[in-house]
């Protein structure tokens, strides 16, 4: 497996688009506070960025989701460590992911937190793989829209590899 030699998304872009996420979540949510539920540990990089971009109050609770086995998507989810439900009731709920792509892993999550019974829940994932879906699920927020390649950096890994890229890259085989 190899980094394809150039980033498939600059921190540039990146930089960018979270910029731009911030104000669609600011416009659309108004000056009310905002849970945000990060999904780890993918999306810690990208919540960290955008909470930075938004300008009402924020709180964060990080649940963990992982369905991920190598590059293949097991349909097996587990979730663990949802927020009390007393943190969650009537609240207004951002759930901030790293990438959809069959989407059984947000499909849990979203019921689990809907049992928790908070005002409103919306969805904001850095990037999309739309043409894996399995479920049906779409995102509020979506950062790039990108084509079925496994990627890495910015966040998301390989094996626990490649978290730390400033930059989104494809992994390919040799
Ligand atoms: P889903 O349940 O939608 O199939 O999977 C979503 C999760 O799988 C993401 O949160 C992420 O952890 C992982 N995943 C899906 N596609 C990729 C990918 O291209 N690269 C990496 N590193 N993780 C992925
Ligand atoms: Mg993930």
């Amino acid at each position: 497996m190899r980094l394809s030699d150039q980033p498939l998304i600059s921190r540039k872009a990146i930089e960018a688009r979270v910029a731009e996420l911030a104000s669609e979540v600011a416009s659309h949510h108004g000056d009310g506070p905002l849970l945000m539920v990060v999904v780890l540990k993918g999306a810690a990089m990208f919540a960290c960025d955008l909470m930075r971009k938004l300008p009402m109050p924020v709180t964060v609770e990080y649940v963990r989701a992982s369905s991920y086995v190598g590059k293949r998507s097991s349909g097996e989810v587990d979730v663990d460590s949802l927020p009390a439900a007393g943190r969650v009731r009537g609240r207004r709920i951002l759930l901030v992911e790293d990438i959809l792509d069959t989407g059984y892993t947000i499909s849990r999550l979203r019921a689990g937190l809907d049992r928790l019974k908070p005002a409103r829940i919306t969805l904001c994932t850095l990037l999309d793989k739309p043409s894996r879906r399995k479920t049906e699920v779409a995102a509020d927020y979506v950062g790039f829209v990108i084509p079925d390649s496994f990627v890495v950096g910015y966040g998301l890994d390989y094996n626990e590899q490649y978290r730390q890229l400033p930059d989104v890259y494809a992994l390919e085989d040799e």
